[in-house]
């Protein structure tokens, strides 16, 4: 089995060695093809209005001055020999639940590799806000990455899909076990603008995180990270309301 990794969190990130230890319980034959430096936040955007360069650290290990998107795209076109059976993305520091796996780049990197008709996988390591700032600490992806991936490799995957995995903020031990359950949403209440000025006396403004406490809605990916459980969420990338459809076409009828 030929396995491509990437992450949104740059080459040199910590959740990426994770991720290889992981890959190398499946294979031996594992291509990272990773962004250069962190892209969190950079969804599935391409870079178009620059060249990217790739740069070789190794045999079978890569980084490109782009997205998430353009190094799955670089993995898959430039750097390996054949199309990959597996792209793993991740493990991302931080949570990608709920309506945020839009803004993810590395839910897009598995994206991108379901557009290519390969089986992808998103992971994420949720951190506890203790943690803020801080190393994180990646045990409960460690030690439960392999037993989340395994029933997938045999899956079926339908197409222009992929599944999106977190892991809860917990050592490996607590971690009550794996739920496969439906992306939940937050409340709409946004993160902070933090707004500041800059040394040269002008006004900056830095998005922040959503410090909002939320309700996860019931089988959600959000309640059972609440819950101490490992979450697994099936993703489509046909973003239809098929509800919405008929109605509509009424008014243009
Ligand atoms: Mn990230």
């Amino acid at each position: 089995m030929r396995i491509l990794l990437t992450n949104d969190d740059g080459i040199n990130a910590a959740g990426l060695n994770v991720l290889e230890r992981i890959a190398r319980r499946f294979s031996d034959d594992v291509w990272i093809c990773a962004p250069a430096e962190e892209q969190s936040g950079a969804g599935h955007s391409l870079t178009l209005n620059r060249p990217v360069r790739l740069q070789r650290h190794s045999e079978r290990r890569f980084s490109v001055t782009g997205t998430p998107s353009d190094a799955v795209t670089m993995g898959l076109r430039k750097v390996m020999p054949g199309a990959p059976d597996l792209i793993l993305s991740g493990v991302n520091r931080g949570a990608n639940l709920g309506d945020d796996v839009t803004y993810s780049g590395t839910v897009a990197a598995a994206i991108e590799g379901a557009l290519a008709g390969v089986r992808s996988i998103a992971l994420s390591q949720v951190y506890s806000k203790a943690d803020a700032g801080h190393d994180v600490s990646f045990a409960a992806a460690e030690e439960w990455g392999a037993k989340v991936i395994a029933p997938l490799l045999e899956a079926p995957f339908a197409p222009r899909t992929l599944v999106n995995v977190n892991f809860p903020p917990l050592a490996a031990d607590a971690v009550q076990g794996i739920r496969v359950v439906r992306q939940g949403f937050h409340d709409y209440a946004r993160g902070s603008v933090v707004e500041g000025t800059d040394p040269r006396g002008f006004p900056y403004y830095w998005f922040g995180l959503h410090g909002i406490e939320h309700t996860p809605g019931h089988e959600t990916d959000l309640e059972a990270i609440q819950d101490g459980y490992v979450s697994v969420t099936p993703l489509q990338l046909d973003l239809t309301h098929q509800g919405s459809l008929e109605e509509m076409r009424g008014r243009f009828a």
